[in-house]
């Protein structure tokens, strides 16, 4: 069996432990006789497995009592539909920020269903940085404040939350979920798909607070799309993604076994800090977003040159490095050092990537 260290932006890598456990488990599962997947989402053992969930999240991230926590389908996008739907139900408007290809996605979703506005944007440099949240100008009628807290396709990341006074701020962390610790408190909802940081492609996590759940939507807003009949139904309005939700349980524990998210927090720095000291360090590679708004999960850089930056990737193949290639809009190529790339993988790349550099400087 030949591992390869998975750069991918997402679906992204596993912890192999949890991948084996699950293999283990496939035929039958903890002497049911079956395996997660052919079992009732009604059943003794996996309503263990989605309570257990849920306890171990709420553990992690030290979530309030007064927040639900919602385990759906249809990724994060379906969530930018959804976001509007459940709360522009106010004065009906909301401010966005939009700094980078996710949340200007979110954005014209929610312009389709309502009074979106932009309020600032990185778009004039190729989503380098995080805008300014500190010169923002708020609506303090608006429903709700948007960001994404870490834009995966130019690798930046807030590492300081926009101060929307009494307005709700809902926040994306698809790809920064449970890679270090977060203020639950100061948000309004928190969200995102896990197949970034925890789990397979088909379940979005929505922590909502309780007060923000009402029983109002969006003219016309389909049952399941309701947070609030979600959150009664303990997601289950419909049969949930019951094979997604077990591993995601999987990976809440692994993440325990790392020390939480501080102790995830600390192997992500220095898996970060291998990588960005050695851009830093040579004329060769450049870093593509702002130092100031660098993430610890998504690390874009270039060449200069196209060719070369093709001639890159494919030869990273042979070193067992996969999927390091760059989004179109950016180029050149991207690192996802998620939670579950072993800090091996990391070297493993930066003695690629001074390899390469030696051959083609
Ligand atoms: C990948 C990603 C999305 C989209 O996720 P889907 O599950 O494919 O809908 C949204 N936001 C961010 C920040 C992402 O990285």
């Amino acid at each position: 069996m030949a591992r390869v260290y998975n750069f991918s932006a997402g679906p992204a890598v596993l912890p192999e432990s949890v991948l084996k456990e699950a293999a283990a488990e496939m035929l039958d599962y903890q002497g049911t006789g079956m395996s997660v997947m052919e079992m009732s989402h009604r059943s003794a053992a996996f309503k263990r497995i989605i309570e257990d969930a849920e306890a171990d999240l709420r553990d992690l991230m030290n979530i309030p009592d007064n927040y639900k926590v919602l385990f759906l389908q249809g990724g994060a996008t379906l969530q930018f539909a959804g976001i509007p739907m459940n709360l522009m139900t106010g004065s009906g408007k909301a401010d966005y920020i939009v700094s980078g290809s996710w949340s200007k996605k979110a954005f014209k979703e929610a312009a389709l269903l309502g009074n979106a506005r932009c309020v600032a944007s990185s778009e004039d440099k190729t989503f380098s940085y995080i805008p300014d949240v500190d010169t923002l100008e708020l609506d303090p009628e608006a429903d709700y404040v948007y960001i994404c807290e870490n834009e995966t396709i130019y690798g930046t990341h807030y590492h300081k939350l926009p101060d929307t006074g009494d307005v709700p701020l809902v926040s994306d962390v698809s790809s920064c979920f449970l890679s270090e610790p977060i203020d639950v408190s100061k948000y309004g909802v928190i969200y995102g798909g896990v197949q970034k940081n925890i789990g397979p492609a088909g379940v979005v996590i929505v922590i909502v607070r309780e007060d923000l759940l009402k029983d109002e939507w969006l003219e016309n807003t389909p049952t399941i799309m309701r947070w609030k009949a979600q959150a009664e139904g303990d997601s289950m309005v419909n049969t949930p993604p019951c094979y997604g939700i077990y591993i995601c349980g999987k990976v809440f524990k692994w993440i325990k076994a790392q020390g939480g998210l501080e102790g995830m927090k600390k192997i992500n720095e220095a898996k970060a800090k291998l990588l960005y000291d050695y851009l830093d360090s040579t004329g060769f590679y450049t870093a593509t977003a702002e130092e100031k708004d660098r993430s610890i999960m998504n690390v874009p850089f270039v060449t200069g040159d196209a060719d070369l930056d093709a001639k890159f990737v494919a030869e990273a193949k042979t070193a067992g490095i996969e999927n390091i290639k760059g989004h179109r809009s950016v180029g050149g190529m991207r690192a996802s050092i998620y939670n579950a790339m072993p800090i091996e993988g990391v070297q493993a790349l930066v003695d690629f990537m001074k390899r390469f550099e030696r051959e083609n400087a």
